[in-house]
């Protein structure tokens, strides 16, 4: 019996990263749905940057896709990001979230919220955790950093996913124009009843990224109450990120990148040195001595050196027992059981205010 198949869909993030590493597996898959996106954030090149010249008539249809799906389970993974791009652009997400819901995944997905209102009905109980991207309590500087005007549909995305019993939350990109705003998001997060994710910006295709003393801000307030940071991504964001003869990164391993259209991204989304095509020959090729010196080189390229991108260091704490490890360990321990006691308390101020949550 494979022992990833008797662990509940709904099992805590953490238990996932713990059995990646154990079976000696990648716990987590990007799979990009798309590179089309609504919003032009100041601190992303997805919309415009190299990759979105890519066909819409190229992607993968939604059976292709599904497939995809069945080699992933097989190789191991257990949680799969659905992003992007805008993931609520593709009209099939839910679908896809439904068929990967199906074969036991656990699922994630951001969303900058402009066409949730419309389609959180649909996705209802699809997503066990629902990032909803928000970078000031206010409109401002939200809409300008985000370059659209989401900040309204953000709001409103929050109190819809509340009354619908959603896992959301919230994912702030801490730049140097939003660190003063911290205290106003705490208190925007104890009102709607979620948590602040503080994820800081980071430097990759000419963008400045955040002045490290900013951080500080961040570790000021982690114990604070709906929120989450991991000490282990500060200690790597501070030492100037993934150094390549110590590397904090172990993309390929942890985490693997699909992109639309079909392909492993090696070694992840950012930095493409290989396209794989993502097929059933893929599982073979995962035991070849091949493959083990490619997860063997991730994080090692030249290009990796200082590389900040918390999004493939941070499933890598999990592969590497050190003391970014049990920093974030702790952090992702104090993240689990800060959600279950939002939720609780989510669940009775609900039933308090006579909002009953329809089984789905
Ligand atoms: S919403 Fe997401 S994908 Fe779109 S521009 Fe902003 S960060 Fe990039
Ligand atoms: S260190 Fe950065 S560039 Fe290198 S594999 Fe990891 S995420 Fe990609």
């Amino acid at each position: 019996m494979n022992l990833q198949s008797i662990l509940p869909t709904r099992a805590p993030a953490f238990a996932d990263l713990a059995l990646g590493p154990l079976l000696g597996k990648p716990v987590m898959a990007y799979y990009y749905v798309t590179y089309k996106c609504n919003a032009r954030c100041v601190f992303c090149n997805i919309p415009d940057g190299p990759m979105d010249v890519l066909p819409v008539s190229q992607y993968t249809s939604t059976q292709g896709t599904i497939e995809h799906f069945d080699i992933l389970k097989r190789l191991g993974v257990r949680l799969i990001d659905f992003t992007g791009g805008e993931p609520l652009l593709r009209k099939d997400i839910g679908t896809l979230l439904r068929a990967a819901k199906e074969r036991g995944f656990r699922t994630q997905m951001t969303t900058n919220c402009t066409l949730y209102p419309r389609r959180a009905q649909e996705l209802r109980g699809l997503i066990d955790i629902l990032n909803f991207s928000l970078c000031s309590p206010g409109p401002e500087p939200h809409n300008t950093l985000r370059r659209d005007n989401s900040y309204d549909s953000v709001i409103q995305s929050l109190d819809i996913a509340r009354r619908l019993g959603e896992p959301y939350q919230i994912i702030f990109v801490l730049t140097n124009d939003n660190a003063d705003l911290l205290s106003g998001m705490i208190d925007l997060c104890r009102e709607k009843q979620c948590i602040l994710k503080i994820q800081p910006e980071w430097e990759y295709f000419g963008n400045d990224g955040i002045a490290i003393e900013q951080l500080e801000k961040a570790r000021a307030i982690a114990l604070e109450k709906n929120v989450y940071v991991n000490w282990g991504e500060l200690r790597v964001f501070k030492a100037g990120g993934n150094q390549i003869e110590d590397r904090a990164c172990k993309a390929g391993n942890a985490v693997l990148a699909i992109s639309p259209d079909g392909y492993l991204l090696y070694p992840c989304y950012h930095k493409i040195a290989q396209r794989i095509k993502f097929d059933w020959n893929i599982v073979d090729f995962f035991e070849t001595e091949k493959w083990k010196e490619m997860q063997d080189k991730a994080g090692k390229f030249k290009f990796c050196d200082d590389c900040s991108n918390l999004c493939y260091i941070h499933p890598s704490f999990y592969y590497k027992l050190d003391r970014n490890f049990v920093l974030s360990a702790m952090a992702d321990i104090r993240y689990v059981k800060e959600r279950r006691r939002i939720e609780r308390q989510r669940k009775r101020s609900l039933t308090s205010e006579g909002v009953v949550i329809a089984a789905e």
